[in-house]
């Protein structure tokens, strides 16, 4: 089924320059998507296919992709390939961005992300200091990491809506 509000909105990010951009579904960008060749390795032809990502999302099937497994939206590692070699100069990372935006305001990502964001909003850092890390630089004659000021940094995050977004353990 169509959604249209939903397609209103991957069509803001997907216009976003003056030039409207046509997906023939040539599949490049499947072709090459290093993501998309490992999971078909393992899963056989239900891998990451961002071909049928982009025309789910152009066409407005938001339960198609919503209604996945969370590899749909969460497979993509943006690394721009797909950017890079579409015909259609489409901006692929673009839309798989506001698909991974519109899973998190639905509360469903998955579970790693919300944990290192947490970790980040708690202390700082994306990993935080342990012991084994601090004496092996001190074997390499690294300097000390410097703690971070978490108070300014949680405020920063606060302002962008983060705490928001967190799950309760
Ligand atoms: S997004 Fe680009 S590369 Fe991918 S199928 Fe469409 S036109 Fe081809
Ligand atoms: S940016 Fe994402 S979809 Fe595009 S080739 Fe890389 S992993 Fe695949």
């Amino acid at each position: 089924m169509i959604d249209f509000e939903f397609r209103k909105q991957v069509m803001d990010y997907h216009m976003g320059s003056d030039i409207i951009k046509y997906c023939y579904q040539c599949s490049r960008c499947t072709d090459y998507c290093p993501v998309s060749k490992v999971t078909k390795d393992f899963y056989g032809t239900t891998g990451y296919d961002p071909r049928k990502n982009i025309l789910n999302a152009l066409l407005g099937y938001k339960e198609a992709i919503f209604n996945s497994d969370s590899l749909t939206i969460w497979g993509c590692t943006v690394c721009d390939t797909c950017d890079e070699l579409c015909p259609q100069n489409i901006e692929l990372t673009e839309i798989f961005t506001f698909l991974k935006n519109e899973s998190i305001i639905k509360g469903e990502g998955p579970d790693f992300l919300y944990s290192q964001a947490k970790a980040i909003f708690d202390t700082a850092k994306a990993i935080p200091s342990q012991s084994a890390i601090e004496r092996r630089r001190q074997q390499l004659d690294l300097p000390a990491v410097l703690s971070p000021n978490v108070d300014e940094i949680k405020t920063l995050l606060k302002n962008i809506g983060l705490d928001k977004k967190l799950k309760e353990d």
